[in-house]
């Protein structure tokens, strides 16, 4: 197993941030992350998600 993070910006304006394991013997295997906010489901390719995260707001300034 191995440690993969997936991250990505969701259509609500959050950005998500999962942690998963993904198993080298079986690359093809998929789990569905859901947007903790408005619950849009994500297909990332790994074994077991370990959590989803949101990300800090921070991590991006928009400008006004
Ligand atoms: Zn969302």
């Amino acid at each position: 197993m191995v440690g993969i993070v997936a991250l990505w910006r969701c259509k609500c304006g959050m950005r998500v941030k999962v942690v998963a394991e993904a198993d080298s013997n079986r690359p093809l295997a998929t789990q569905v992350a859901l947007c903790p906010k408005c619950g849009e489901p994500r297909f990332i390719h790994a074994e077991k998600i370990i959590s989803v995260i949101q990300e800090s707001e921070v991590a991006y300034s928009a400008p006004r």
